[in-house]
């Protein structure tokens, strides 16, 4: 099983180099072995779609299998992915099932709400899903896959909607991680904090690299405009289970520990926190459940 994120800010890239990057790292994860694989990209669902839903493509079998299954998905929303561009956060995971039978359905991203409000990968064994999974449904989420990680998302909403929104990304994560047991790699994405990206470790491998880059030229699109005004770099940050699978992007790369949780805010700021800082909300939260 395996996870590779990818993220890039500033260097105006298509929304089909995003997919290739996830599709390279994942097959660099093959040797790990799987059943089941999926992706999720920031791009319009639909031809002249407004360009921000999240784009969920998951299948059972091999990454060629799923790539194929990309360009399909592409030709069903009618445009191509080298002319999509403002997306710049895609996730991806090679599935080894541990909770539910290999199916495209439990294959991960697993999802919450019918927007992609929170998108999450995970590698590992969420050990108190037997307890959250009736809680969350008491509170109205719908399950639609046997597996563990399920939880995840539905926690993430959970605990949005009883801050009334009013909560960061990492906050939120914190306090998610602060309720789950067992070991986990994540990734979560959610169309509640667009081009945030936040990853969580405990007890599963998980590593992060970087990539300063130059800005792009300024005959470039606006968004390339935009970076050369502001005189900022443009930046691309790696997720991977293993870091060989990042060596041929960066050699700028760190492993995560523990409770360590990796926030990737809207401008592509990277930043590491772990959670051994938690507060007194994040335990409230957490007596609440169990
Ligand atoms: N426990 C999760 C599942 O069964 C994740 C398995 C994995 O690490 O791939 O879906």
């Amino acid at each position: 099983c395996g996870i590779f994120g990818y993220a890039n800010y500033g260097v105006n890239k298509p929304v089909q180099a995003i997919l290739d990057a996830l599709f390279d790292g994942l097959q660099r994860l093959e040797y790990r072995g799987y059943d089941s694989a999926g992706v999720c990209v920031e791009a319009p669902t639909t031809a002249g779609g407004d360009g921000t839903g999240p784009l969920v493509i998951k299948h059972m079998g091999k990454i060629s299998d799923l790539r194929a299954r990309a360009v399909e998905v592409f030709d069903e929303c009618g445009y191509s992915g080298d002319k999509v561009y403002g997306t710049h956060v895609g996730i991806g995971h090679t599935r080894w099932a541990t909770h539910g039978p290999p199916s495209a359905t439990n294959s991960h991203p697993h999802v919450s709400g019918a927007n992609g409000e929170f998108v999450v990968v995970h590698n590992g064994i969420i050990t108190n899903y037997a307890v959250l999974k009736p809680f969350l449904e008491k509170h109205g989420a719908v399950f639609v896959s046997e597996t563990d990680t399920e939880v995840v998302p539905h926690l993430c909403e959970y605990l949005w909607q009883k801050k009334g929104g009013n909560v960061s990304l990492l906050q939120l994560a914190m306090e998610v991680c602060s309720l789950l047991q067992g070991a986990y790699a994540l990734l979560i994405k959610s169309a509640r904090y667009p081009n945030e990206l936040v990853a969580c470790k405990q007890g599963s491998p998980l590593v992060y690299g970087l990539k300063r880059c130059a800005p792009p030229s300024a005959n470039g699109a606006a968004a390339d405009a935009a970076a050369v005004a502001a005189g900022s770099a443009g930046v691309e940050v790696w997720l991977s289970s293993d870091s060989a699978a990042l060596l041929k992007h960066t050699r700028e790369i760190v492993s995560l520990e523990d409770g360590d949780l990796l926030h990737i805010d809207a401008s592509g700021h990277a930043h590491v926190f772990n959670a051994l800082a938690l507060t007194a909300s994040t335990i409230a939260a957490r007596d609440d459940v169990t």
